[in-house]
């Protein structure tokens, strides 16, 4: 029996049913962990942001281009305010929650508490980017106060593809102890077939347990196997690596400084002697020096003069 534990944060995908099943699952615990590094985020708020990047990564890994990226956000009158991921299809994701250290009071439930953090009113928006035109984008009122039940209305609703989704992220006293996800999505040439439809959906709904099977150190490829094993289940072999990655750098850190303009870059310097920027997504601190912010200086007056 392949185990999780030691093998890192991964996604598999698999068919059943001669294609009319795809299945994609994703062990992300590394990821989510260091997201909670970077934002410093409580117990609560790395439970609902780990669930959304792995359900970020879920679904950019059925797009087909090799550059595009899917979006996740719920923005709601939740105590989180706005809760984001970003995801590509070479698995990398990003992804913060605007109040990351909101924690619930010790006598509630975590559960209980998620719900009323993501809050009732709002709106969960996909977009897809495959790279190039306009993004595709497609919005929908909250219906739950879990991440993934959500997700799921969204693809059933919005898309119109039949899909459950799972994701869960269970932390112990040392931090993230497991967190990952599963995406089941039914193709047209399997839509008529209403037995395997029902069937499914009563499997699925015995998987509720997806984050207690993990912590159990069982293998996304036997959870897949149980699943949909005498289904004709054939998992692929390709097994992509999975982290949290930015696309943040410098050179767009003192691009975002350009826009002060030269009386607040000059107040920075003679002032601060410098400027820091933290980056939204990762909270990467960059460091600008004298040096830099004159550097810029010098070049907008080069582009005004120019102009
Ligand atoms: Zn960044």
């Amino acid at each position: 029996m392949i185990e999780n534990s030691g093998i890192g944060d991964r996604l598999i995908r698999a068919v059943a049913k001669d294609g009319g099943i795809r299945a994609v699952a994703a062990m992300t615990t590394n990821l989510t962990t260091e997201a909670r590094r970077r934002h410093k985020m409580s117990n609560l708020t790395t439970v609902v942001l780990g669930q959304t990047m792995t359900a970020a990564l879920l679904l950019a890994s059925g797009m087909k281009q090799p550059q595009a990226r899917v979006s996740i956000r719920f923005n709601s009158d939740g105590e989180f305010g706005l809760i984001f991921a970003d995801a590509g299809f070479d698995g990398t994701v990003r992804g913060y929650v605007d109040n990351p250290t909101l924690n619930p009071p010790p006598s509630e439930s975590m559960s209980l508490d998620i719900g009323k953090a993501i809050g009732q009113n709002g709106f969960l928006q996909v977009i897809r980017d495959v790279g190039y035109g306009t993004p595709y984008s497609g919005n929908v009122e909250l219906v739950s106060n879990e991440v993934s039940e959500n997700i799921t209305y969204y693809l059933v609703s919005s898309e119109q593809i039949p899909s459950a989704l799972l994701s869960g992220v269970f932390i112990n006293d040392d931090g993230v102890e497991v967190s990952g996800g599963l995406l089941l999505q039914i193709m047209p040439q399997a839509r008529r077939d209403f037995d395997l439809l029902e069937a499914l959906d009563g499997r699925v709904r015995s998987l509720d347990e997806f984050t207690s099977l993990l912590k159990q150190d069982i293998s996304l490829e036997s959870i897949l196997e149980d699943l949909l094993g005498d289904l004709g289940l054939d998992i692929l072999p390709e097994v992509q690596p999975l982290k949290f990655k930015c696309r943040c750098n410098f050179e767009r850190v003192m691009g975002a400084l350009r826009l002060f303009g030269e009386t607040e870059l000059r107040e920075m310097i003679n002032e601060d002697h410098g400027a820091e920027a933290t980056c939204q997504f990762c909270s990467e601190v960059y460091r600008a020096d004298r040096q830099d912010l004159e550097k810029i200086i010098l070049n907008l007056k080069e582009t005004s003069e120019s102009s």
